[in-house]
């Protein structure tokens, strides 16, 4: 049993904003009253107390996060955490190792974190580096953009038994790969690149199924929606980087009206295009059709200047990268489901596109109106690494700050954006918002990212600091479960978390057509698909809606 005392509570949910409220926790929850009141007491003068952090989108976990963590060495030399009695040693800095994942969302006061992008062929590899990813509640979007069986049945003509098989097909991947939500990667467009064809468009064919990209979003979409699943459909749309793509981004969002679905990392979306051709800011275009919609949610995929290791599903981009950058690559074909890629990147303040792709992120935080509808992220680690949290906030709330790094950038860069027009600071509240109350509205978890009775005792406080970066860089304490995990930003205790997982209603078995073509053209049999239990060490279903 603990008592949280004095401090001022951020509980956007519930509607407490800045006040002197007393927590009482017992068995990891938050309880209205406690049977023994000589508990252990926190005294958080001074401080600010709010739900844990919840990360909705990263990439942590899973066959790409390590191949990048064996071509990059260079990511690891500087940066290290030494062995304690709590906690093991580790290295990386945008890659960086399990536990050393683990330890350094915890001490940035996140308590729950998604990896955003996992072939169901795969997923084992992604659940049993989250079991060694400690004091994180975790799980994983399933991607499903480009896979043959949901390209086939779309393509299918019976529009009911297509409905259904969909249904099927759907279940089948969430349960077999353990995954939390339907996460969709440049939809057809790499399998489109399997076929040496170019950048797709909404309308595009996608061979050899005579569907297009819409199509796949749409169906998708409709079968979240229809299995009640707690989180929308996540999505990397089409065109990700490319120069003038905001143009299929409203496109795409005026297609998915009226289907829950989230767009990630929207400031790699938001690029408009000059008349001579050139990168400009479209961030206010997509603010103001968000602004109007307020049924969509989006994450930032904020740029940080300095090292970044792309990583994605969407294998053309990253070949278009490394073509555009010449930095070392890989990719890779994922059998029936997807692809991957992975480029090292350096982000300078001192290059245009860089510059500009940064105000961008910005622009959009600061113009989409609702902070329940945008999630700080970064998408870790292709933006920039989610440990730059602290100074991203910080530029948020500081807009001298924030205009001190403007005129740091490249000359040209206030011809292409509107940031330094911006006058608006985040408030706390905000704050607390877009980095634990709206993920958690966002991805349907009910017990988590509040402070109410019956919330997880998952807790962040912070040292109330005039210098933002440096009083959320390092917190007093972190609670997981109701435990001191974190004192004075060191990691004074570790376990691990739970694997938050859905069970949608209905046939989780691949109709039988299909287990022919499995058979056919998998290289594995299908009895060795499904991850085991045993891969999941506190696994939790999360109901759907
Ligand atoms: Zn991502």
């Amino acid at each position: 049993m603990l008592k949280i005392v004095n401090g001022q509570v951020y509980d956007p949910i519930n509607g407490v904003i800045g006040e002197g409220q007393e927590l009482l926790i017992d068995n990891g929850k938050i309880v209205d009253s406690l049977s023994d009141e000589n508990c252990q007491i926190i005294d958080a003068s001074g401080c600010v107390v709010m739900p844990g952090g919840i990360e909705i989108h990263s990439h942590i976990a899973g066959p790409k996060v390590n191949s990048a963590r064996s071509m990059c060495p260079e990511d690891h030399y500087d940066h290290f955490m030494i062995k304690t009695q709590k906690t093991r040693s580790g290295t990386g800095y945008t890659i960086p190792s399990t536990y050393m994942t683990g330890y350094q969302y915890s001490r940035l006061g996140y308590t729950t974190a998604f990896e955003a992008a996992v072939p169901a062929l795969e997923a084992r590899h992604a659940h049993e580096e989250l079991k060694e990813t400690p004091l994180l509640d975790s799980g994983i979007y399933t991607l499903m953009g480009n896979n043959y069986m949901i390209m086939k049945i779309l393509s299918e003509k019976d529009e009911v038994g297509r409905r259904e098989r969909l249904h099927d097909v759907v279940r089948w991947l969430l349960t077999s790969s353990k995954g939390y939500a339907v996460k969709v990667v440049n939809p057809g467009g790499v399998e489109n690149w399997k076929w040496n064809n170019g950048s797709v468009d909404l309308d595009t064919p996608v061979a050899p199924f005579r569907i297009t990209p819409r199509n796949i979003m749409i169906g998708l979409a409709e079968t979240v929606k229809e299995l009640k699943l707690p989180h929308g459909l996540h999505l990397h749309a089409n065109r990700l980087g490319e120069t003038g793509n905001f143009v299929t981004t409203l496109e795409t969002m005026k297609a998915l009206e009226g289907y829950p679905v989230h767009f990630t990392h929207l400031q790699f979306y938001s690029y408009g295009l000059t008349n001579k051709g050139a990168l400009r800011s479209a961030a206010r275009e997509i603010a103001e059709y968000l602004n109007t919609h307020p049924e969509f949610t989006c994450d930032v995929g904020q740029i940080v200047f300095g090292p970044a290791t792309t990583m994605t599903a969407d294998s053309p981009m990253q070949f278009r990268l490394h073509q555009l950058t010449g930095n070392k690559w890989i990719n890779a074909d994922v059998e029936m489901e997807t692809g991957a890629g992975i480029v090292p990147m350096m982000y300078k303040p001192s290059v245009l596109f860089n510059a500009i792709q940064w105000c961008i992120g910005l622009e959009l935080l600061l113009l989409i109106k609702d902070p329940w509808q945008i999630v700080l992220t970064t998408d870790h680690p292709n933006a920039g690494p989610f440990t730059s949290y602290p100074q991203i906030i910080r530029l948020l709330m500081d807009s001298d700050y924030r205009n001190s790094i403007i005129d740091q950038l490249h000359p040209k860069t206030t011809q292409f954006t509107n940031l330094k027009e911006l006058k608006r600071e985040y408030t706390l509240e905000e704050i607390a918002i877009i980095t634990r109350s709206a993920p958690a509205k966002a991805l349907g978890l009910t017990k988590k990212g509040h402070l109410g009775v019956g919330a997880e005792a998952d807790i962040a406080i912070y040292k109330m600091l005039k210098n933002k970066e440096r009083m959320f860089d390092s917190p007093a304490y972190v609670l997981k479960n109701g435990k001191i995990v974190v004192r004075d930003g060191i990691v004074i205790d570790s376990f691990a978390g739970r694997r938050l997982i859905v069970e949608p209603d209905g046939s989780k078995c691949l109709p039988p057509d299909l287990v022919k073509d499995f058979a056919s053209y998998y290289s594995v049999a299908l009895s060795n698909f499904a991850v085991q239990d045993e891969y999941l060490l506190h696994p939790e279903v999360i109901p759907c809606i």
